[in-house]
């Protein structure tokens, strides 16, 4: 693994249909870095795998956070998302085949919120709710 800032990660070497640098960089917008992005073959494998499952659009809402935006959003210190977790929006999808697939496909973070959800790669599988979406995933 390594990071990279994205316009000087090296796009010419890129080979992944479906998902892009700058999506998966840090959206604080030039505010506090410049778009940085944490490059994770494994976890790209995992995505491409689970867009192919799907079969249908992944949209993703955020990706990697930089230090100083994850502090400024109150996130956890040790969070997955300062190397590369996603957030996938569900507008669309089937929420529950969209979870079985991922926890199939290796995605052992699952953060279940009402309108996305969250999927990282961790050493102990975790799944979680956020405020008030536990309803949304009922079954
Ligand atoms: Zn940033």
């Amino acid at each position: 693994m390594l990071i990279a800032h994205f316009p000087d990660f090296d796009l010419a070497g890129w080979h992944r249909p479906h998902f892009s640098p700058r999506e998966l960089a840090c959206r604080c917008g030039g505010h506090l870095c410049h778009g940085e992005y944490w490059h994770d073959e494994g976890f790209l494998d995992a995505l491409e795998a689970l867009r192919a499952a799907i079969g249908r659009p992944l949209v993703v809402n955020s990706g990697h956070r930089c230090e100083q935006w994850n502090a400024s959003v109150g996130g956890a210190r040790q969070s997955m998302r300062r190397t590369i977790a996603v957030d996938l929006t569900l507008t669309g999808h089937d929420r529950f085949a969209l979870l079985t697939a991922a926890e199939r496909l290796g995605f052992s973070g699952t953060g279940l919120a009402r309108t996305f959800i969250h999927l990282d790669r961790r050493a102990v599988p975790t799944r979680w709710y956020y405020r008030r979406s536990a309803a949304s995933w009922q079954t």
